[in-house]
């Protein structure tokens, strides 16, 4: 049996600080359980746009080929555009080389399966327990890999169709777009031209390291607020490294926060497309409770986890949904987070309302969020949350991921990471004092439990 415990293994991969945890020798291991999983076929094999991405590659091309499958190089490709690529291409598989929104030193496996999904959690058991065996299937035929030119096509041709361009046209945005050198950077400026805006990209050097930390949360758009208004542009973008989240500027250079790009996104999608349930993760802010309630559409919510909340659209046959740290979800184009089809709703629903990002926003009650984390052991996080379910069992609870409190003020959501030994904090509500007051004292009451 091998040892995985320097390994940060959760349903959307496994990752690691390349050179420490993630070796060429992991690398290898974890492509061969994958590619025997898979069975024979085309394997796509992608990449974000680290530094460390050939090195992890030929390592996946080696796994893939020694086990008799047949690499498809699409080069540098955002997620979403992978994801679709594997559907479209009718690919048996695929790996994307990237760690998302994590610092430039990590690295990662995602794992997409046929029909261009993640894998639902039994399904990632049954792959880990392959590696753990090392049963992994030889061949003693091994194939050449192929390349594909144009890996973009089949994303850009749903976008287009979604999308309404021709309103978009008319009032012809002019927007800043930073993808962090990440792997949007070939393709968005080029989209967003052909989505009918005026553009200036920055930072689009696939070939540059990252200008500042991948996650597009509002200390990282500080260059992109500047961008903004220096050129008076209407709208901001931030995408992360594999562009599946998404962050916006109002057009005074104020990033409106990353639970506003879904709110904004669900908006112009039950405005413009159609009336759908709604699908968000149980973190994600009421403000979406409050936009669901205006279009006469129910909310539904899943465990954390885009997988999770992609389960529960097919179950409730959904078409809009999301995570509220920016992962917009809409079935027309795929379903998975796409910062690409954030921008085509938000767009939409700019130039149709013909109001500014900023008054849109201000248009929806404004919440306080805050979230935290505690570092305590998993044997430690177990037993903390039996104690706070016990103390807090006259409360209005939701315990489908963790606890979540609901009062009349604001909710509170306490559940153990999937990926890290820490416990995560988070809370919203309508009063910034009130909502620091809380965070403080359940912070304290987790931290006297673990005594
Ligand atoms: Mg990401």
């Amino acid at each position: 049996m091998k040892k995985i415990s320097d390994l940060k293994v959760s349903i959307s991969g496994i990752r690691g600080i390349v050179g420490k945890s993630f070796t060429p020798r992991l690398i290898l291991d974890f492509t061969q359980a994958f590619s025997t999983y898979l069975g024979k076929g085309k394997v796509a094999v992608a990449s974000d746009t680290r530094p460390t991405r050939d090195m992890v590659k030929h390592a996946v091309f080696s796994g893939l080929i020694s086990s008799g499958n047949i690499p498809v190089d699409l080069g540098v490709l955002p997620i979403p555009s992978f994801q679709v690529y594997v559907k479209d291409s009718r690919a048996n598989g695929g790996i994307e080389i990237t760690a998302s929104h994590n610092p430039v030193e990590w690295n990662a496996l995602k794992l997409v399966l046929k029909g261009g999904r993640f894998p639902f959690s039994f399904e990632a058991e049954e792959i880990i327990d392959i590696y753990q065996q090392g049963a992994f299937r030889k061949s003693e035929y091994f194939p050449m890999k192929e390349y594909e030119e144009d890996s973009f096509k089949y994303h850009r041709k749903r976008l287009l169709s979604f999308a309404d361009t021709e309103s978009i046209k008319k009032r012809k945005p002019k927007v800043v777009v930073d993808s962090c050198n990440g792997a949007a950077s070939p393709y968005v400026e080029k989209y967003l031209r052909e989505l009918g805006c005026e553009v200036i990209a920055i930072n689009t050097d696939p070939n540059a390291l990252f200008p500042h930390s991948p996650e597009p949360i509002p200390e990282n758009l500080k260059q992109l607020s500047e961008v903004v208004k220096k050129y008076g542009a209407d709208i901001g973008f931030a995408q992360d490294a594999d562009a599946d989240r998404l962050a916006v500027v109002d057009e005074k250079g104020e990033p409106i926060g990353e639970e506003y790009t879904l709110a904004l996104a669900v908006m112009s999608y039950l405005e413009y497309k159609r009336k759908s349930p709604v699908v968000v993760n149980l973190s994600t802010s009421s403000v979406i409770d409050e936009i669901a309630q205006k279009f006469g559409v129910k909310v539904f919510r899943s465990k954390i986890g885009e997988i999770n909340v992609v389960e529960e659209m097919l179950s409730y046959n959904s078409f809009i949904g999301g995570e509220g740290n920016g992962g917009v979800i809409a079935k027309d184009v795929h379903l998975c987070r796409d910062s690409f089809t954030g921008m085509a709703l938000i767009l939409e629903l700019f130039s149709k309302s013909k109001k500014k990002i900023s008054e849109l926003k201000a248009e929806l009650t404004q919440y306080y969020v805050k979230k935290d984390k505690i570092k305590v052991s998993l044997k430690e996080s177990i037993l903390i949350m039996e104690k706070l379910k016990e103390k807090y069992k006259n409360e209005k609870l939701n315990l489908k991921d963790g606890i979540k409190i609901t009062t009349k003020n604001f909710w509170i959501h306490i559940r153990p990471s999937n990926t890290e030994p820490v416990i995560r904090v988070f809370i919203e509500g309508k009063d910034k004092r009130e909502i620091n007051s809380v965070l403080s004292d359940i912070l304290g009451e987790i931290e006297s439990l673990r005594r």
